[in-house]
């Protein structure tokens, strides 16, 4: 069995030294606060060849930086750190590292607090919590890549490889131990170079490439050879040791491990003496040499006894055993075995027990002991089998644990997909929402414009209404005197053409055409004004001499029309004379003068006669015009009005109109006369 400290010793060997090393150059402020860095180193070296003796070292240090500057506080924790781990007292290294972490904050150095961490990390590291302990190695790495100080750069860089490898990765562990070697080399310290050149040579033992490894190791051992450091070419031979046994090279592998022997005598390094003795004694089983097997196992159970190292004594104790099982001392060697296995068992540590029942067997059978050969395979297989158990319980949660890690990053990607198609939507329906708010408006909008559009459209319609009223008022009625005008008259004859029923109850419709007699001479004598305001008042006598259900019409200038719809035929001459004699009897007073006028009238029944009811009224007009020519021409004042006529054919119409007072003379119409009363008589009348 191999000496289990070697793990620690080897694999992690260049840690402890760190201490010692990485606390050079730093900013300028906060140089004067930190202690030298040759002391450091020196400090660090003893700590990691003989940690018994870096005990007084750190007790002196204490007193000096009890109640100095944090920085130096935080180096001297660092250093306190390195040694309780050295020692195998991780969980007070651990707790001594926070503290040197904390102070390393507060003096805000960053690469003391980068070379905490990585102290920490080791420390993490031998309690099992390798997760952790790595976090905090590139956490340190990351801190110090901008450091001017290159020892503290290539520990990182060191501690990162090695952090890597045992993730499984390889080859980012190779790139980084050998941009550490490079860095180490450049830098021109013998020290950084044997450091990084071993951890470079037991990744290439790793990764089973031997011969680059001894490559490695041989440079490094070289490079050790020039300096003054029996520790580090002890610890350079143990690794050259380790190689030579998986490239199968054992006897070297047995010298390598004389010379480290030798040196670590020559220096006193207590742990390192009894791991190498233990080594040695694994080496010689290898060989079969059980003698010097059984010496060099003895003593290093003495060592570990004396160090009170458990661990190492334990494989002590199973490697004597096999040495006195080799040498056929049966009872001896199951005795050593048994104990050792006991430790084993009782510190829990399952898979240095499975190696250790195999090659128990293995002992056993080859001392000829086949039950109890079988028993310790039977045990081995047994713990195997819980150990793949546990390793396969372990891959699978490992497995699910990144299944549902997986599951759950698929999950936040589908919902993030889905928010986004969400938030999509969700636009598009504020756009669309945000349209039809628009459309509404615009259509409010429109609508109250149409709305409004129509309001004005109806009041222009009704004031159209109103004007088309007034223009149809307007349009029938003369301005002057509110009577009917001509064209009204004429719309309104179209109906009346022929209207002979009257006639039948001795009912007739009559035409009375009136005309102003020398109106010339009121306009001329009194104005315009005068004649118009006669003209109103001769409207007003009509309005008041004829029924409201006649037509009074302003015919002309001073001409008016009567149409009476309905008078007893016996009674037209007296409506002529009711005319006649009331229009003078209405006397107007203009500016102070008295205004009156005398008409003459012309007045037929219409249909003019019986059998005449063919006769337009237009003609009926004309006729009724001739009469009135006769009254002017007979003095005025006075009315004619067609009695009957003697022919009712077209000729003797003609003969009318073009000479009534041939006509009338031939007998051909009949004529009723109608005077006026003279001006004298018109008051009493
Ligand atoms: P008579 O009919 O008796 O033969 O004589 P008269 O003076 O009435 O003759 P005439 O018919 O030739 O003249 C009519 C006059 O009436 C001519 C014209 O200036 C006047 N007149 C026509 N219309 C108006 C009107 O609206 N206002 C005024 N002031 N005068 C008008
Ligand atoms: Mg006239
Ligand atoms: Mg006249």
């Amino acid at each position: 069995m191999l000496a289990g400290l070697y793990r620690a010793l080897q694999h992690r060997s260049s840690r402890a030294l760190l201490a010692a090393l990485c606390l050079a150059p730093v900013a300028a402020a906060a140089q004067d606060a930190l202690l030298p860095q040759e002391r450091m180193t020196q400090i660090g070296e003893v700590i990691r060849v003989t940690p018994h003796r870096a005990i007084a070292l750190l007790e002196k240090l204490d007193a000096e930086t009890a109640g100095g500057p944090p920085g130096q506080r935080a180096q001297f924790l660092v250093l306190s750190c390195d040694l309780r781990h050295r020692l195998g007292e991780h969980l007070v290294s651990s707790a001594l590292c926070e503290q040197a972490v904390q102070l390393a904050r507060q003096a805000r150095s960053d690469d003391v607090l980068a070379r905490a961490l990585l102290s920490k990390a080791y420390a993490l590291f031998s309690l099992n919590e390798m997760a952790r302990s790595h976090q905090l190695i590139w956490e340190a790495e990351k801190l110090s890549s901008t450091s001017r100080n290159d020892t503290l750069r290539v520990h990182a860089l060191i501690s990162s490889g090695e952090a890597y490898a045992e993730d499984g990765n390889f080859l980012a562990a190779l790139s980084k131990l050998q941009a550490a070697v490079t860095l180490a080399r450049q830098t021109g310290q013998p020290l950084l170079a044997v450091i990084s050149l071993k951890s470079l040579a037991y990744q290439y033992y790793l990764m089973r490439e031997y011969d680059k490894g001894f490559e490695a190791i041989e440079e490094a051992l070289r490079t050790a050879e020039t300096m003054e450091a029996p520790g580090r070419l002890a610890i350079l031979k143990t690794t050259e040791y380790i190689l030579s046994v998986a490239a199968g090279d054992l006897p070297r592998g047995v010298r390598a491990l004389q010379s480290a022997l030798a040196l670590e005598r020559e220096i006193g390094a207590r742990a390192m003496i009894a791991n190498t003795l233990i080594n040695l004694s694994d080496a010689y089983l290898k060989q079969r040499d059980y003698r010097a097997a059984l010496s060099s196992g003895q003593q290093g159970l003495a060592q570990a006894r004396a160090l009170h190292d458990d661990a190492n004594a334990a494989t002590a104790l199973v490697n004597v055993g096999y040495a006195y099982l080799g040498l056929g001392r049966m009872a001896e060697g199951k005795k050593y075995v048994d104990e050792g296995i006991a430790w084993y068992e009782k510190a829990g540590n399952k898979p240095d027990l499975q190696s250790v029942l195999a090659e128990y067997g293995d002992a056993l059978e080859r001392a000829g002991d086949l039950p109890a050969a079988l028993t310790a395979y039977h045990r081995e297989r047994a713990l195997s089998n819980e150990l793949f158990e546990r390793r396969r319980q372990k891959a699978m949660m490992e497995l699910q644990e990144k299944y549902e890690a997986d599951k759950r990053q698929r999950q936040i990607l589908l919902l993030r997909q889905e928010n986004q198609v969400k938030s999509t939507e969700l636009d598009n329906r504020r756009l669309q929402q945000r349209i039809w708010w628009l459309l509404a408006l615009v259509f409010a909008l429109v609508s109250t414009i149409v709305g409004l559009l129509y309001r004005k459209v109806r009041q222009a319609n009704a004031q159209l209404e109103e004007k088309n009223q007034e223009l149809k008022q307007q349009s029938a009625r003369d301005p002057l005197t509110a009577l009917y005008n001509r064209r009204h008259f004429q719309e309104f004859m179209r109906g009346h053409d022929g209207a002979g029923d009257r006639a039948e109850g001795g009912m007739v419709s009559a035409m009375y055409l009136l005309d102003v007699d020398h109106f010339k001479h009121i306009n001329d004598t009194y104005g315009h004004g005068a004649g118009d305001a006669v003209l109103r008042e001769i409207a007003a006598a009509l309005r008041e001499i004829l029924r409201e259900t006649d037509m009074i019409v302003r015919w002309g200038g001073e001409e008016f029309l009567a149409f009476l719809p309905s008078v007893p035929r016996d009674r037209l001459d007296e409506v002529a004379r009711r005319l006649l004699n009331g229009i003078p009897a209405r006397t107007i007073d203009y500016q102070g003068v008295p205004l009156s006028v005398n008409v003459s009238i012309g007045f037929a029944p219409f249909p003019l006669g019986p059998g005449t009811e063919s006769v337009s009224w237009e003609r009926a007009v004309n006729i009724v015009d001739m009469a009135l020519y006769l009254a002017k021409g007979h003095g005025r004042n006075r009315a004619y009005g067609v009695r009957g006529l003697a022919r009712l054919d077209g000729a003797a119409m003609d003969e009318i109109e073009q000479d009534i007072e041939g006509a009338w003379r031939a007998g051909r119409i009949d004529l009723a006369i109608v005077h006026g009363n003279p001006p004298e008589l018109r008051m009493a009348s």
